[in-house]
C-alpha cells in the first residue's frame, strides 16, 4: 500500500491513533486526526504528536473530511459512527488499524493473531515469549500493553522469518477486509460487549473473522469445549487445531490435558500427515504443566493455544519448554502477590466478568476465600458459584454489587460464610481470618472497579497494599 500524497483520516486519538498518525505522516500522507473529545481532554496525546504535521478535528467529527478522504483508519474502541457509513457510501475505504498494519507486512513474516472473550492477553504474551525463545525476531503487541500493531511495521520482526504476535479485539476485526493471520487463535466466546454488538450471534461472527481471511495452509486454533467457537470454525479455509481442557478429552489434531493433569499433550497432525509418525503409535508431544508458574485450568487452555501456535510455526519442543519456564503472569491475572505463614494471596483483579472468575477458580488447587464485588455487569453469578463449589471456604464482598452476590450465594445454597467488608483492607483482613495454612485468598471480583477504584490495576495495587498490611511477604516467583 502506498500512502504517499493520500489524505488519511485517523479516528480516535489514544495510543493507537497517535501511532497511526505518526506512521501515516512518515509514509507521506496528509493526516487529519479526529476525536469526539475536545482538545483539553486530549492534551497528553496531542503533546505526543508535537512536531508531527497533522490537522486536528476534535470535539466531534467532520463529515466532509470522511467522505473526501482517501482512507479512514479506525482506532480500537471507537464505536461504529454514521460518518463511517457515509464514507463507505462515498467509496472511501474505512479500515481498522490492524488492517492498515497488515498491508505493510513482509509477506514472509508470520502473523499469529489472538482473539476471544477472555485469555487474549495471557495467550498473546505467552506466545510471544515462546517465539522469542526460538531466537527469531518477534514482535508482541496489538491490544496488549502499549504496542499497537502498527508499531510492528518498523520492528525487526517485520522481515522474512520474523514473527508478529498480536492480540486483536472483535471491534478491530469488524473493520478488517484482508487481515490474514497465518495462525489465528480464538480462545472462547462468552457474553461480553453485547452493548456494542447487540446479539451473541453478531459478536461471535466478528470474533470468527479471525479465520475468515486465512488460506488453506494457515492454522486455526479454537476451543473444542466452546459451542460458539466451534460454530465459527465450520467451513473455514484453514487447518483447524482444537484445544480441550476437559478431563478425558482427546484430539486427533490439537491439544488436551493428560489423564493425570500433569502434562499438556499436543497432537501435531502435520507431522503425521507428512508420514513422520505412525498415527497408531502416536501418543503426542508432551509438555510438563510444571514448566509454567501460571495456575488454573484457564491458563492450561491459554498455554495449549500458545504451544500449538509456536510448534506449528517451527519453534522447537525444547524452545517452547524454555520459553514456558521463563514466562511470568501479567499483572493482576492470578498473580501470586504474597505469602503469610503458607497462606497464599492471588491478585486476579483483571477478573472483571463472571466467566473469567469462574475460569480462574474452577479446579483451583487449594481451598480459597474469594474477595468479589464492585459494579455489577448485569449477568448471573451462578457460573462463578458453581466453579467455587468444593474449594471455597468463604466469600468476602466489597462494593456496590455485594447484596446481589450475597443473594445469588443464598439461592445457590452455599455452605460457607458470605460476609461484607467496608473496603479492600477490611476485606483482606476478614478473608485472612477465614483461611488456614495451605489455603489461598483470591481477589477475583467478577465486577467492574469504578465504584471504589480508578480501574482494575488500581484495585489490584490496593489489594497488594492490603496484603502486605496483614503481614504477608511479597513473593517473586
Ligand atoms: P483478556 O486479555 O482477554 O482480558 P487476560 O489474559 O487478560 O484476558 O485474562 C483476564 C482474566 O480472564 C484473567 O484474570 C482470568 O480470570 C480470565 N481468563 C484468562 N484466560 C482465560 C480463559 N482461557 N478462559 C476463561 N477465562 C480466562
Amino acid at each position: 500500500m502506498n500512502l504517499e500524497g493520500k489524505t488519511v483520516v485517523v479516528v480516535g486519538l489514544a495510543l493507537t491513533g497517535v501511532a497511526v498518525a505518526k506512521f501515516c505522516v512518515s509514509r507521506g500522507a496528509t493526516v487529519i486526526v479526529t476525536d469526539k473529545n475536545p482538545a483539553d481532554k486530549l492534551a497528553s496525546q496531542i503533546s505526543l504528536l508535537e512536531g508531527t504535521p497533522v490537522t486536528y478535528q476534535l470535539g466531534g467529527h467532520e463529515l466532509a473530511s470522511f467522505t473526501s478522504a482517501d482512507l479512514v483508519v479506525m482506532s480500537p474502541g471507537v464505536p461504529t459512527l454514521p460518518e463511517m457509513t457515509a464514507a463507505r457510501k462515498a467509496g472511501v475505504e474505512v479500515i481498522a488499524e490492524i488492517e492498515l498494519a497488515y498491508r505493510f507486512l513482509d509477506p514472509h513474516a508470520t502473523v499469529i493473531a489472538i482473539t476471544g472473550t477472555n485469555g487474549k492477553s495471557t495467550t498473546t504474551a505467552l506466545t510471544g515469549v515462546l517465539c522469542e525463545a526460538s531466537g527469531r525476531p518477534t514482535f508482541t503487541g496489538g491490544n496488549l500493553g502499549n504496542m499497537p500493531m502498527i508499531a510492528a511495521v518498523d520492528h525487526p520482526a517485520n522481515s522474512p522469518g520474523g514473527i508478529i504476535v498480536v492480540e486483536v479485539a472483535a471491534f478491530m476485526l469488524e473493520n478488517c477486509v484482508k487481515f490474514r493471520a497465518h495462525v489465528g487463535i480464538l480462545t472462547n466466546i462468552t457474553e461480553d460487549h453485547l452493548d456494542r454488538f447487540g446479539t451473541m450471534e453478531r459478536y461471535a461472527e466478528m470474533k470468527g473473522r479471525i479465520w475468515d481471511f486465512q488460506r488453506s495452509d494457515d492454522i486455526a486454533i479454537g476451543n473444542a469445549a466452546d459451542a460458539w467457537v466451534m460454530k465459527e470454525s465450520e467451513g473455514i479455509p484453514s487447518h483447524f487445531y482444537s484445544f480441550d481442557s476437559r478431563p478425558g478429552a482427546q484430539a486427533a489434531r490439537g491439544a488436551f490435558v493428560s489423564a493425570d493433569r500433569k502434562e499438556l499433550v499436543l497432537m501435531l497432525a502435520s507431522e503425521r500427515e507428512r508420514g513422520g509418525v505412525d498415527p497408531e503409535r502416536d501418543d503426542g508431544e508432551r509438555f510438563p504443566v510444571d514448566d509454567l508458574v501460571i495456575v488454573g485450568n484457564h491458563n492450561l487452555e491459554n498455554a495449549m493455544c500458545a504451544y500449538l501456535a509456536a510448534r506449528s510455526i517451527g519453534v522447537t519442543h525444547e524452545q517452547v519448554r524454555e520459553g514456558a519456564k521463563q514466562y511470568r503472569p501479567l499483572p493482576h491475572r492470578m498473580e501470586l502477590v504474597g505469602d503469610k505463614a503458607n497462606i497464599y494471596y492471588y491478585d486476579d483483579s483483571k477478573g472483571t466478568n463472571v466467566a473469567s472468575v469462574a475460569a480462574s477458580v474452577r479446579g483451583f488447587p487449594r481451598p480459597l476465600v474469594l474477595i468479589a464485588g464492585g459494579v455489577d455487569k448485569g449477568g448471573s453469578y451462578t457460573p462463578m458459584l458453581e466453579a467455587l463449589d468444593g474449594t471455597c471456604k468463604g466469600i468476602v464482598l466489597i462494593g456496590a454489587a455485594g447484596p446481589l452476590i450475597d443473594e445469588a450465594a443464598k439461592q445457590h445454597g452455599v455452605p460457607y460464610p458470605v460476609i461484607y467488608a467496608s473496603d479492600m483492607h477490611d476485606a483482606v483482613a476478614r478473608a485472612t481470618a477465614l483461611v488456614g495454612p495451605g489455603d489461598a485468598v483470591v481477589l477475583s471480583p467478577a465486577c467492574a472497579s469504578y465504584d471504589m477504584f480508578q480501574n482494575y490495576g488500581h484495585r489490584g495495587r490496593v489489594f497488594r497494599e492490603a496484603v502486605s498490611a496483614v503481614g504477608a511477604k511479597r513473593l517473586d516467583v
